[in-house]
């Protein structure tokens, strides 16, 4: 392999990210004949499927990440540093720390993407779901929400505390959806005294014409039905376009509809971590739309071949004229074969070249329900349901042995209990002030504009 440079002995690989991607390239290098560093800006991985259940109360923070220096132990070969990446010198071979530089062989780029407001300032109106912090975040806005409608004497603010509006119907709005719908009609019941927590509405708002767009329409079909069963009102082809207090206001066809909620969430876009600009800027990387970095068939840039791109942020060719997934099984699977490639490569091993294993797409709907797309293969209800979760737990327990996480589901499944539904964030304030222009309008539900007109 022509490209490796081979500066240092032994080959030097630095991986930024301890993501899905980064991890397994990290975990793949173990036994190879390099010396591994893996950055990454927090000290822990995140099984961010589950973090639905972290914002819902279902699940704390720790059943769902580990320490990566933990996961790393047994890997003589690799050090693992916490820091964020802000520079990168293809030409140096280095990466750059706040207060540090690091020599590089290989470089492996797995920084995922983050949140994406389509050039809106509602990041702090409505936050997304991406880290432990936004699920705490979510959390404490949720649970906030019971508390202050149990204590507000006005009947008209008190619905306000009680709507919840998810913007983005892929799988992390439809399982949070179901999870909050759930939360408020099934665990809450009995725990509140002046309200009545099934009275909640929970309002998901899909741009497409189908959630979970990703996956084939009788089963979108089925998972709205499965969410409206447990109560999540669902629109379909309707664009947002202001959150402004606690006013969303979205567009269906010709008319223009507003919602108030205290609590709105956002997943409804990604974009590419800004790492990506700085690979565009400074070693020649072609970018897609969304900012994703395009690399070749090895996951490497043209011409830096020593820096890969794996995982969210890479855009690599599906075959069908589409490109690979943002999913876990497509990071892991790259991360893989990048360290395969690297390793193979030093010691002059042929490697077939990458082919993505499609295992399908799931997402659970609820506590026991969810849709399951293979293909070749498609199922709903519990069996997906049952599916859904050997395939979580099987990932929690390799990675980390989390027998806890399965006592706690089976308790809170047999119990319907939420065991952490706790605000924890010392000295804020609980409430999330009104502005000034919406503190006297009080709407019930859907309205169009002009009825929002007509009562004020
Ligand atoms: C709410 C939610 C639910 C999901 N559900 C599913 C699901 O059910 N099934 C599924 O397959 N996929 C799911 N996904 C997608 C899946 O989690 C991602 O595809 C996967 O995490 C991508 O892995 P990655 O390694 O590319 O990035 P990530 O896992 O996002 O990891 C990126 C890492 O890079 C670190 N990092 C970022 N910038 C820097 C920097 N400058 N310096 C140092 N470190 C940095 C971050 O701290 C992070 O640890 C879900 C995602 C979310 C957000």
């Amino acid at each position: 392999m022509s490209h490796q440079l081979n500066h240092s002995t032994p080959h030097h690989v630095v991986i930024i990210g301890g993501g899905f991607g980064g991890l397994y390239a990290a975990q793949k290098l173990g036994k190879a004949p390099v010396k591994v560093t893996l950055i990454d800006k927090r000290n822990f991985h995140v099984f961010q499927p589950l973090l639905y259940q972290v914002a819902t109360g279902g699940l704390s923070p720790a059943d769902i990440s580990s320490p990566l220096r933990a996961l790393l132990s047994k890997n003589k070969n690799t050090e693992v540093l916490m820091g964020e990446v802000t520079a990168i010198d293809p030409e140096r071979q280095t990466v750059k720390l706040r207060y540090r530089e690091i020599e590089y062989d290989s470089l492996i780029v797995a920084t995922g993407v983050t949140h994406q407001y389509f050039g809106n300032d509602w990041e702090e109106k409505a936050p997304g779901l991406k880290t432990i912090e936004n699920a705490l975040e979510i959390r404490r806005r949720v649970f906030i929400a019971f508390e202050s409608a149990e204590k507000e004497p006005n009947p008209e603010r008190r619905k306000d505390w009680l709507t919840f509006v998810l913007v983005g119907g892929g799988p992390a709005g439809v399982e949070l959806a179901g999870a909050l719908a759930e939360l408020a009609h099934g665990t809450l019941k009995e725990d509140f005294r002046n309200i009545d927590t099934s009275e909640a509405k929970i309002i998901l708002l899909q741009s497409p014409k189908h959630i979970l767009p990703a996956y084939s329409s009788h089963l979108s079909l089925e998972a709205q039905a499965s969410l409206e069963k447990l109560g999540v009102t669902v629109k379909t082809g309707v664009r947002v376009t202001d959150i402004r207090g606690q006013l969303v206001t979205y567009r269906q066809g010709e008319t223009i509809e507003q919602i108030r909620a205290r609590t709105i969430l956002w997943t409804a876009g990604m974009k590419a971590s800004p790492l990506a600009n700085i690979l565009a800027e400074r070693a020649e990387a072609k970018l897609d739309k969304s900012g994703k970095v395009m690399v070749e068939p090895d996951f490497n840039l043209s011409k830096y071949p020593n820096i890969f791109v794996i995982g969210d942020l890479a855009h690599y060719p599906d075959g069908e004229g589409g490109i690979l997934p943002g999913i876990a099984p497509v990071a892991m699977q790259e991360g893989e074969y990048v360290a395969r490639f690297i390793r193979n490569g030093l010691q002059n091993r042929p490697l077939k070249p990458f082919q993505y294993t499609d295992w399908g797409n799931l997402a659970v709907i609820g506590k026991h329900k969810a849709v399951v797309d293979m293909g070749w293969l498609q199922l709903s209800g519990f069996f997906a349901w049952f599916v859904w979760l050997f395939i979580h737990v099987f990932y929690l327990l390799e990675f980390d042995n989390k027998l806890i996480v399965m006592i706690q589901w089976a308790w809170s499944y047999f119990t319907k209990s939420k065991g952490a539904r706790l605000i924890t964030t010392p000295g804020q304030d609980p409430t999330i002030q009104l502005e000034d222009d919406h503190e006297t309008v009080v709407y019930e539900g859907l309205l169009s504009i002009e009825e929002v007109a007509s009562r004020r």
